[in-house]
């Protein structure tokens, strides 16, 4: 059943993806050659606990660290580990925190170095995607016309859409009603409503959609060893329309990026 939030709850959840936002921008001026994911991983634990939060998915189904990280060829839930990132390399950074029982999830695919054009493409695709399917996220809208949106436009490119995992609702739980494919038919599935609060999160490889699983039982890769993107954003619907309530404005900030793709999806009372 899908929960629909109060305008509190909205705020709630707002300042839970807020400390998700700041972590992803600390981390964003840590990231680089030589950098292991495992000390990124102890400093945003430190980070999360420091800004009154506990991390989101420590713990949660048995996974054991603070952060998702999941480098070049490998979709999602990568584990932390202490092999250091190389110069070209792409790692995908998926960060829970939960505060006053509510949570924030969100995440960025960042650039290692000097990446290749073509990996440069799929990471600028796949995070327009996630704005594409945001766009759909309002009245008179169903679950289906997201995933129709973000399918579309990435099989334009020529890329594999990942079908095996989802985005959600979000609130009390990580993962609530209603699952949020990044694939699908117009006119299909759960219809929106004010109050919904959801994680929108393309999870996009340059080639095959196929993926497979690593014997650690987290770790998921693409099928064809191609480079995988995935972007997250939290989401209210508000007044009928798409409500950012995270932010990657502290990772451009990081990374000294000028950009304007969340002005559209901002409304009155935002605190960033
Ligand atoms: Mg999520
Ligand atoms: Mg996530």
């Amino acid at each position: 059943m899908v929960k629909i939030k109060t305008a509190e709850e909205i705020e709630l959840i707002r300042e839970s993806a807020l400390v998700v936002s700041k972590t992803l921008g600390m981390i964003a001026s840590e990231i680089k050659p030589g950098v292991s994911p495992l000390y990124l991983d102890g400093l945003a634990e430190t980070f999360i606990r420091d800004h009154g939060a506990e991390p989101g998915f420590l713990g949660m189904y048995d996974f054991p660290n603070t952060l998702n990280m999941s480098p070049n060829a490998q979709v999602v839930h990568g584990i932390p580990n202490d092999t250091p990132l190389e110069d070209g390399d792409i790692i995908s950074v998926d960060c829970g925190a939960l505060k006053n029982g509510y949570y924030g999830d969100h995440a960025y695919t960042f650039e290692v170095g000097d990446v290749a054009p073509e990996t440069k493409k799929l990471l600028a695709v796949t995070k327009e995607s996630l704005y594409v399917g945001i766009r759909e996220f309002k009245l008179g809208n169903r679950v289906g016309d997201v995933g129709f949106a973000i399918q579309q436009f990435c099989e334009s490119h020529g890329y594999g859409v990942v079908r095996e995992l989802v985005g959600h609702g979000l609130g009390t739980e990580l993962h609530e009603s209603p699952e949020m494919p990044n694939y699908g038919k117009r006119g299909r599935g759960k219809k929106f409503a004010d109050g919904m609060v959801v994680a929108i999160e393309p999870m996009i490889n340059m080639g095959t959609r196929r993926i497979r699983q690593l014997k650690d039982g987290w770790t998921i890769l693409t099928a064809d060893g191609k480079p995988s993107a995935h972007f997250e954003h939290n989401i209210a619907l508000v007044d009928g329309k798409p409500q950012l309530l995270s932010t990657f404005k502290y990772i451009y900030d990081a990374l000294g990026i000028e950009s304007d793709e969340e002005k559209e999806f901002r409304q009155d009372k935002q605190t960033v």
